[in-house]
């Protein structure tokens, strides 16, 4: 079945105006989709009612075709990162990529796993510095780590690379692409960067003032007649 699917999805704040409106997608499994918009559009609040950090206000959320509305962001087998990394201070880099595993299985030895992880990420090296210790490309690498540690079959991402500088912004760019594809995890990338969306998306989601103007693979998204 289809790993995300939002049926008619919208987000309805207090005064009543809506944030996301009837927003309708399905994610194939290990598929890369990118939500792009400016600033303001909707993305986050899509992301967030994937991740259950939002309530659906209308709508029906499916994830792994079972219906998710209700589904506590802990028991969704979900992976977030954000834009401004949010690793614990005061963990090292290899506390904070063990940290959903020892939440998972507090008695086990997850150091395999947090090589593997480090492995596939290229930072070997950094494991054992805390986050103030850390370049901010170095920091984002292993706040991906620490997403993708326990294996989520879903893997979000908002905004991941625009407090990054250009050059580091493609090179982490290309790691994703990478990383993502090395673990076939079902990932939706959040960005307001076309060449970021075009360059990694398989299909893109175009959003504007919460509605959805179409989902296309990059080549044909401004080639329509
Ligand atoms: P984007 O991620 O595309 O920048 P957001 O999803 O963050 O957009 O925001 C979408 C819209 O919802 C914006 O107009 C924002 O002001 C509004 N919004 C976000 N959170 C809230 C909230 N808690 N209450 C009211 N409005 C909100
Ligand atoms: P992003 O980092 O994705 O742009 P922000 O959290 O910065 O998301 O919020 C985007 C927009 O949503 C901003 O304009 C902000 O003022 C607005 N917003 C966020 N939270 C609220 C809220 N609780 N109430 C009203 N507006 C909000």
């Amino acid at each position: 079945s289809r790993a995300i699917v939002l049926r008619d999805v919208s987000k309805k704040y207090d005064r009543g105006s809506y944030a996301v409106h009837r927003v309708s997608l399905a994610v194939e499994p290990g598929e890369f989709l990118v939500l792009l918009g400016p600033s303001g559009c909707g993305k986050s609040t899509v992301l967030r009612m994937i991740a259950g950090l939002e309530d659906v206000s209308e709508g029906e959320l499916l994830l792994d075709g079972s219906y998710a509305n209700d589904v506590p962001p802990r028991e969704r087998d979900i992976a977030m990162v954000f834009q401004n990394f949010a690793l614990y201070p005061s963990m090292t880099a290899r506390d904070n990529i063990g940290f959903p595993l020892r939440l998972r299985d507090p008695g086990a030895d997850h150091g395999l796993q947090v090589d593997a992880t480090a492995r596939m990420l290229a930072i070997e090296d950094l494991l054992d510095r805390f986050p103030s210790q850390l370049s901010g490309g170095e920091r984002q690498r292993v706040a991906m780590g620490r997403a993708v540690s326990r294996r989520p079959s879903v893997f979000l991402l908002d905004e991941p690379l625009s407090s990054l500088d250009a050059k580091l912004r493609s090179h982490l760019r290309a790691e994703i692409a990478r990383l993502t594809r090395e673990l076939g995890v079902t990932t939706v990338y959040v960005t307001h960067d076309q060449s970021e969306a075009m360059s990694l998306g398989d299909r893109v989601a175009v959003l504007r003032d919460g509605v959805l103007q179409q989902v296309s693979p990059p080549r044909e998204l401004y080639a329509r007649p």
